[in-house]
């Protein structure tokens, strides 16, 4: 029989992996802690409907690519392709909006796409997203933008450009939209495949053609920006007005659609010209929902979020940072009945005392041990045999100098803080 593996779109993150993971949460945790925007969890799948009314049907993801099945109950499921469809179901559903104000909210998970795999394109890949309803100012969208900008520099980030864009209120989209189909539809016979089956039902899409006698088409078009009334004219130019103050370049791109329906206003993406992700990979989008509260149900609440890509960010950071290290107290070798019975016990004693110790449960000869506790990275390495187990004593071998000296178990407890200040100088001497 042959060994199961992981499915075609799905990867394991493994360890030395899952600490650069680890970095990104933590970072991005931290900022949107300071900037008020509280987590919200949200189950993994969800009625079918939500994201056919939330997401659009004439978009590729409810079109092409969502993980849709039957339960044993006969209703139809689907795996979460993106998350503001569910945060949004959640506020209408709890009344969050209602409790007055702003609402910031930011998630963290797996998303499931059916597509086609590739560098920074799986089924399962994963997303930080942040939705703040309730706040149809400009401000709101220049925030959000300035909180991705803000994790993506923190986290050493380079060659990343910002693209905006407005797509207007849902009257000049319709104009535009009408505009843009009476143009294109002469070229209908020279536009890509995919691109002609969008001009009845999707036709923005069309913008976003990576196929490239389409895109030169689509560049001699009508821009929207030609369609925006005053109100839309004046909410894009507030939100360029305010990036221009926070010290965030951007470019304007009439050409940059989003792939949901109820995109209002801002839209933006932030792109990487790192080649291995593709000649433009995008690593966070958003723009503004006004519409969408008020499409699921709820009552008009004009929002805002955006979605960081995480496999593309990690890709990005891999190749620019070696991992972080762990940065280990003590490995702990032991050889002997006594003596490995006493390490077990002294072991869990200085973990509770707020040292981070690994315990060698190889059952190796000392040489191996030692060896192990080369590597592992340890600041000390904690030595228990026979005559050690005898006298209830422990050889301390500072891994740097190789300098060695026996303490009485007893003692290596209560000098606990001594301890940690030598080891902390240790740490910081070698860094
Ligand atoms: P793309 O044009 O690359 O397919 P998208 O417009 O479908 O992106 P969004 O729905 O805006 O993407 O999702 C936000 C971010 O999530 C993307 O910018 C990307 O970084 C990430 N993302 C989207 N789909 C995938 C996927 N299948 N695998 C990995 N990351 C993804
Ligand atoms: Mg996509």
């Amino acid at each position: 029989m042959g060994t199961i593996q992981a499915l075609r779109g799905t990867r394991d993150i493994l360890p030395e992996e899952v600490v650069y993971w680890q970095r990104v949460e933590s970072v991005a945790r931290d900022i949107l802690g300071r900037a008020a925007y509280q987590e919200i969890r949200t189950p993994i799948f969800e009625e079918t409907g939500l994201f056919e009314r939330g997401i659009g049907e004439a978009t590729d993801v409810v079109g092409k690519e969502m993980y849709t099945f039957l339960d044993k109950g006969e209703r139809s499921v689907t795996l979460r392709p993106e998350g503001t469809a569910g945060v949004v179901r959640a506020a209408i559903e709890h009344g969050i909006y209602a409790q007055g104000g702003v609402q910031r909210l930011w998630y963290t998970g797996p998303m499931f796409r059916y597509e086609r795999p590739g560098a920074g394109r799986q089924r399962q890949f994963h997303q930080i997203g942040v939705e703040v309803l309730g706040s149809p100012e400009p401000r709101a969208d220049a925030e959000v933008i300035a909180i991705a900008t803000d994790i993506l520099e923190t986290l050493g980030l380079k060659n990343l450009h910002l693209n905006i864009n407005s797509l207007g209120n849902r009257d000049d989209r319709l104009t535009y939209r009408q505009a843009l189909v009476d143009y294109l539809t002469p070229y209908k016979a020279e536009l890509d495949p995919d691109s002609q089956d969008r001009l009845s039902r999707n036709p923005l899409r069309i913008l976003d053609s990576k196929d490239k006698r389409t895109q030169e088409i689509a560049e001699n078009g009508p821009s929207i920006l030609q369609y925006l009334g005053p109100d839309s004219k004046r909410h894009f130019e507030k939100v360029q007005q305010f990036l221009s103050d926070l010290g965030i370049s951007y470019q304007v791109n009439p050409r940059l659609v989003r792939g949901l329906d109820y995109y209002t206003h801002t839209a933006f993406e932030v792109i990487s010209d790192d080649r291995e992700l593709g000649s433009q990979a995008t690593v966070c989008g958003g723009g503004r929902y006004d519409g969408l509260l008020a499409e699921l149900g709820g009552p008009d609440t004009p929002s805002v979020g955006w979605a960081i890509g995480l496999e593309r960010l990690i890709i990005l950071l891999q190749k620019l940072q070696s991992p972080p290290k762990f940065g280990l107290d003590f490995y702990v070798v032991s050889r002997g009945e006594k003596a490995e019975a006493q390490a077990l016990l002294l072991t869990q004693k200085l973990r509770r005392a707020g040292f981070s110790l690994e315990l060698d449960l190889s059952g190796s000869a000392f040489k191996k041990q030692f060896a192990r506790a080369d590597k592992s990275g340890a600041v000390g390495c904690l030595i228990l045999g026979d005559e050690e187990a005898e006298s209830q004593t422990v050889k301390l071998k500072w891994m740097a100098t190789k300098e060695q000296q026996t303490l009485a178990q007893v003692d290596l407890l209560e000098k606990a803080d001594e301890l940690r200040r030598e080891i902390d100088s240790l740490k910081t001497k070698e860094n």
